[in-house]
């Protein structure tokens, strides 16, 4: 059934009116209409792109994602809706300037049309600019897993990761340990020199874990002056050379800085995940048992169970 033209003017209206950006392209990624988006705060303005390729105007790895996304959209024959980054540096012949500046987030909701457009099959694809939410999400994101002061791993993450790397152990049997680190006598340096001298120890301590760990090792702070480490076994002394270096590395530092910091020493308890074991609970409790034993033995040095 064709719309009169009374409607016609009517749907026009409404699309104009909304807020969000809509395109009709084709599967050859032709565009063949831009409506709405009528607010510089969000869209820049789209009418320069109107009768021209995706390929003219965006990088061809872009065109391409957005070529595969309709190809989906008419292969599934449903709305489908996809997230991505695009800034206005990414389309030629946009004005910069017509609207918001740096990457913005869009959720593109799509939906195939039933009669071809230029003798093509086509979409509708809704743009909504939703930048503002994805860096909340981002910021959310990163304050639940980031210690602030150490900029590691928090509890929760790290033990989470923990969980992660002894599932992995179960089902492959790849080697790891975890090791627990403790500052000695941190309560002297706060009551010495201050918080913010036991603060900076912290952060101290955690760039020493940063540097001395590899790249598949995680590393996170459990809270207070106690650090954890999640090492995959390289050889069967790894997790004992690392505990090793880190004790080295914190006795460097303390002696380069010798005339302005508080000296500072570390303790490590260490332990390898066992067959015998059923949860990290297990694997936490011997790590602490070793630390406690390192501790016992006189401070500034490692233990293993
Ligand atoms: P030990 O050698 O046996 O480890 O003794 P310790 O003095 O280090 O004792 P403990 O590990 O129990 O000390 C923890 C202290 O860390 C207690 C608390 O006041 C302090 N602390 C906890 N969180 C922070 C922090 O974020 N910053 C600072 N500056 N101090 C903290
Ligand atoms: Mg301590």
């Amino acid at each position: 059934m064709l719309m009169d033209q009374n409607e016609y003017e009517e749907y026009r209206a409404i699309i104009s009116a909304l807020p969000d950006m809509v395109f009709v392209i084709t599967e050859s990624g032709h565009y063949a209409n831009i409506v709405g988006g009528d607010c510089s705060e969000l869209y820049h303005n789209a009418d320069p792109l109107k009768g021209v390729s995706l390929f003219d105007v965006l990088p061809v790895q872009k065109a391409n994602w957005f070529i595969d996304r309709i190809q989906e959209t008419l292969t599934q024959n449903k709305l489908m809706i996809f997230e991505y980054s695009l800034s206005s540096n990414d389309v030629a012949s946009i004005d910069d300037l017509s609207g918001p500046n740096g990457i913005l987030r869009f959720e593109g909701r799509v939906n195939p049309l039933k009669s071809p457009r230029y003798g093509e099959r086509a979409v509708v694809w809704v743009a909504r600019n939703i930048t503002k939410r994805h860096q909340l999400e981002k910021q959310l994101l990163f304050q639940s897993e980031i210690d602030e002061l150490s900029e590691l791993y928090n509890r929760r993450k790290l033990f989470s990761k923990l969980s992660s790397a002894f599932t992995l152990y179960q089902q492959h049997n790849d080697c790891y340990s975890f090791l627990v680190l403790d500052i000695d006598n941190f309560k002297a340096i706060n009551d010495t020199h201050g918080h913010q001298s036991g603060d900076a120890a912290i952060q101290k301590l955690a760039k020493i874990c940063q540097v001395e760990i590899n790249s598949n090792d995680i590393v996170g702070r459990i809270g207070g002056d106690e650090f954890a480490i999640i090492h995959k076994n390289t050889s069967p002394k790894s997790a004992v050379e690392l505990a090793s270096k880190i004790n080295q590395a914190v006795i460097h530092l303390s002696s380069n800085d010798r005339n302005s910091e508080p000296q500072m020493t570390v303790s490590i308890g260490l332990s390898q995940f066992k067959k015998e074991d059923d949860s990290i609970d297990q694997v936490y409790q011997r790590s602490d048992m070793a630390l406690y034993e390192a501790k016992r033995k006189g401070k500034n040095q490692f233990s293993s169970q």
